[in-house]
């Protein structure tokens, strides 16, 4: 090994993982977070999350559950489908109880993570100039991705969330999508944490020009949201944000960027942390290469679309899609997927993470009849 030391910029669980990685092939690392505490701000995004999918990232979640999901129902207008598994699909994950399991699971693997440091673009000249790796896991509205003149990324959601207590809750292992004019491009949700405890979000695209925050109340008025928080006690809100699609670079020189700061997001659900943990899974291959076998960095950004690409790009079709169809043609739409047993199909095979599975399923249940 020639030296060389990694600097991971962001603590969130994406590059909480991308340490643990690096540092488990005994590669110095240290990773800088502006946050004072390893929770902090975990709580702006939800945490739902499959079963298979966590399984398949390794991440440390025993522990964070706190509810497990079976279905959904997806309302636009008068219209609802009910898709329902007889299995146990998804966790609902406590984010703040996650990004402490993740960060402990670093500091185990041998990994420096240091608190309250902000990192400015100077700082990460200085850092890249010195021929140190950098690994941007910095969030969507990445600094990494700006000091090295990434690609921008095209299109984010804003969202707003709230938690609710004394609430309704319906189905505790059912969440609510609810397809509407307010929801421009995106959806709105409510995600049960407990029989009496219920998380609130919507989502709208930048494009869209409005603000979260009054999305936000036009969804309390919906029927199916407004039924179950009538009496709740509102507990928490938070603004964030969602990227919504990949950026066209994430390596460059010796500077890779992972999770959201790359836009490794499902652009159909904003679910961000099964494909960010894979990638950054594939980044620590990346540099292990790099440091030991003198390998282009590169080989990152060709791992990770390999095997990730094409996953998420038919999330972003997906998306498109949905994104093109006003609250009228989703009602229609949902009408005719009820006749045609749609959500009977995806009640037996629907998957959160894998659309491509969903399509091969749909073509060879139509080749066997
Ligand atoms: C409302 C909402 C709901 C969501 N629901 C789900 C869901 O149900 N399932 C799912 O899989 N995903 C969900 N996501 C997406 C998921 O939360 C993200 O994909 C994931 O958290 C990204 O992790 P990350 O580590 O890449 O970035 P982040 O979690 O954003 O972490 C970035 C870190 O970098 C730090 N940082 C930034 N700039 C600097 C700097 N200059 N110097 C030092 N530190 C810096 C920040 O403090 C932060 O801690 C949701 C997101 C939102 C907003």
């Amino acid at each position: 090994m020639d030296g060389k030391e990694v600097f991971v910029i962001g603590a969130g669980v994406i590059g909480l993982v991308a340490a643990t990685e690096i540092a488990k092939r005994g590669i110095k690392v240290t990773v800088y977070d502006s946050k004072k505490s390893i929770e902090e701000g975990a709580d702006k995004a939800s945490g739902v999350l499959s079963k298979r999918g966590l399984d398949s990232t390794g991440l440390p979640y025993k522990g964070s559950e706190l509810n497990v999901l079976k279905g959904a129902w997806l309302y636009a207008g008068r219209e609802m489908l009910k898709i329902k598994s007889e299995e146990e699909m998804a966790y609902v994950i406590d984010r703040k109880k996650l990004a402490k399991l993740c960060y402990e699971e670093a500091k185990k693997a041998g990994a420096k993570v240091l608190l309250g440091r902000r990192i400015e673009k100077e700082r990460l000249k200085e850092l890249a100039e010195s021929g140190n790796i950098i690994v941007g896991a910095d969030g969507a509205v990445s600094n990494v991705a700006s000091a090295f003149g990434f690609p921008k990324i095209k299109e984010y959601v804003l969202t707003y969330k709230a938690e609710y207590s004394n609430a309704e809750v319906k189905d505790k292992e059912m969440v609510s999508l609810v397809f509407s004019e307010g929801a421009r491009r995106f959806f709105g949700w409510s995600v049960p944490y407990s029989k009496s405890t219920i998380e609130v979000g919507i989502g709208i695209s930048n494009r869209a020009k409005r603000s979260s925050m009054q999305a936000f109340k036009e969804l309390l008025e919906e029927k199916p949201i407004k039924e179950e928080i009538e009496n709740a006690k509102e507990e928490a809100g938070h603004a964030s944000i969602i990227p919504l699609s990949t950026r066209e670079k994430t390596a460059k020189g010796n500077v890779l960027l992972v999770g959201d700061a790359a836009g490794q997001v499902k652009a159909t659900t904003g679910g961000g942390i099964i494909f960010g943990s894979l990638c950054a899974k594939e980044a620590a291959a990346a540099i292990e290469k790099n440091i030991k076998e003198g390998k282009s960095l590169e080989i990152y950004e060709r791992a990770w679309r390999a095997k990730y690409g094409n996953e998420l790009r038919l999330h972003k079709i997906a998306h498109e899609y949905y994104s093109s169809l006003s609250a009228k043609s989703f009602e229609r739409l949902f009408r005719m997927a009820r006749i045609f047993g749609m959500d009977d199909f995806l009640s037996a095979y629907g998957d959160m993470d894998s659309p491509s599975k969903i399509v091969k399923r749909f073509f060879l249940r139509g080749l066997a009849k």
